[in-house]
């Protein structure tokens, strides 16, 4: 979302007469699109700006926007009396006004709404790839899971017209891209908010997969309650969508998961694990786990390790808990010492690679749809590209086939990348 948000305020930025600079000692304007939901991205960002305001680039325009904007908002400015502007992930839209302000007034100027309020003008964004992109459709979360800053940072959630998301998907078509992520921080939530749309998430889905050259649509992220067996349906049916769904477990006891705000049961998440499966055979499922929530035992974080040991996710993004300012768990205390944290992850991230490796295996000799998206760093005669599971394929083929589709049957891998032989085209 903050890729997304970064390119739409590039397109801005140009339409003003600035260009991209990646060098930051030349940029007349610096913006640091920051992000809140763990410490580790919060520090960074906080590190980086300090040393810019210690080295001569004060001059420089420097504008913090994101989400430690609305986390953070005026007490940016005391940390950091460089900053010029503040601008939350509600007021996108406001960057040129802003802009205009700092450099008429020398002033500091901020906006931080709670709500999002104005649609931005996504079709004008200057995106970094000309093959695969995302499309913004739902922005906000009403979750409210206990541990979670995104509910307060990003506002509730606002669901983009149907309308207007067709028609960006399409433009973006008529551009040549490939491969479109449908993006929100829960995105099956879509159209609850605007029940006089008529427009669920897998309403959407079926609009978009029927326009013409729609080849890859892919979705994140997903809450596990909101998914449907509508949606499951449409995963199993429609051509363009690709079979590989984020489905964020978060912690393998009921207790936790209660503690969390999860509103589901293990058993009710694993029912829906089973339907999927048996609605869509070859459907590859990820998710995100946090270890060292407050008062998970030792016992509670072995039902984790359980669990993720019978799914077998084809892709799981591990953290250790971080305590975030304004919510509940932060009344908590952080009783989960850094070691254990640390020690349950390690736990965590070796019977992933398990798993990972178990798979390679049992794909080799099988072939697999690949979209190329680039010639490898180390050999121009190899190139890369990624299943519709979101896995990482490298085989042999020159740089006219980027942006092609490509059957490619497998006999290796090294690390996490696959390796094949090319079979066919399939465009
Ligand atoms: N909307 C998605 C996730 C968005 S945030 C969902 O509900 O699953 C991405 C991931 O960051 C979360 O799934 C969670 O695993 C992790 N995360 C969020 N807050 C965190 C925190 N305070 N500490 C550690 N990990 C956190
Ligand atoms: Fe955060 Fe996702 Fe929960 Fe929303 S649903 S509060 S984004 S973890």
């Amino acid at each position: 979302m903050n890729e997304n948000d970064t390119e739409v305020m590039a397109g801005m930025l140009e339409r003003r007469g600035l260009t991209r600079s990646y060098d930051e000692e030349r940029a007349d304007v610096l913006i640091f699109n920051t992000c809140s939901i763990r410490d580790h991205a919060e520090r960074k960002v906080m590190g980086k700006l300090g040393l810019i305001g210690r080295s001569k680039r004060r001059n420089a325009i420097i504008g913090v926007t994101g989400c430690m904007a609305n986390a953070k908002k005026e007490s940016l400015f005391r940390k950091l009396p460089h900053v010029d502007f503040v601008l939350g992930t509600s007021n996108i839209h406001e960057l040129d006004t802003v802009l205009d302000q700092v450099i008429a007034g020398g002033q500091t100027a901020i906006r931080t709404d709670t709500r999002f309020t104005h649609e931005l003008d996504y079709i004008g964004a200057s995106r970094d790839s000309k093959l695969k992109t995302s499309v913004s459709i739902i922005r906000g979360c009403d979750k409210y899971c206990t541990y979670c800053v995104v509910p307060y940072t990003r506002g509730p959630e606002v669901s983009r017209n149907p309308d207007d998301i067709v028609e960006e998907c399409r433009q973006l078509i008529d551009q040549g891209y490939k491969e479109l992520t449908l993006l929100g921080q829960n995105v099956n939530s879509y159209g609850n908010d605007q029940k006089d749309w008529g427009c669920h998430f897998h309403d959407l889905l079926y609009r978009l997969d029927k326009l013409p050259g729609m080849e890859r649509i892919r979705f994140m992220t997903s809450h596990p309650v909101d998914i449907t067996r509508e949606l499951m349906e449409a995963v199993g049916s429609l051509d363009s969508l690709c079979e590989f769904v984020h489905f964020p477990l978060q912690a393998g006891a009921d207790r936790v998961l209660k503690k969390m705000h999860r509103i589901y049961t293990v058993d009710e998440y694993l029912e829906k694990v089973a339907t999927f499966r048996e609605l869509v055979p070859n459907v590859c499922l990820g998710t995100d786990i946090i270890v060292g929530f407050p008062t998970e035992t030792d016992a509670e974080f072995e039902e984790t390790y359980r669990l993720m040991k019978e799914i077998e996710f084809s892709c799981a993004f591990l953290f250790e808990y971080s305590p975030r300012n304004g919510t509940p768990a932060m009344r908590w205390r952080d009783d989960v010492s850094e070691e254990v944290k640390n020690e349950r992850l390690q736990r965590l991230l070796s019977l992933q690679e398990e798993i990972y490796a178990k798979q390679r295996q049992q794909m080799l000799g099988t072939e697999v749809e690949v979209l190329v998206e680039r010639t490898t760093s180390r050999d121009p005669k190899y190139i890369k590209g990624r299943t519709r599971c979101w896995k990482s394929v490298v085989f042999e083929g020159a740089e006219d086939l980027v942006g092609t589709f490509q059957q490619v049957k497998l006999h290796g891998y090294s690390h996490q990348t696959l390796l094949g032989d090319r079979v066919a085209s399939r465009s």
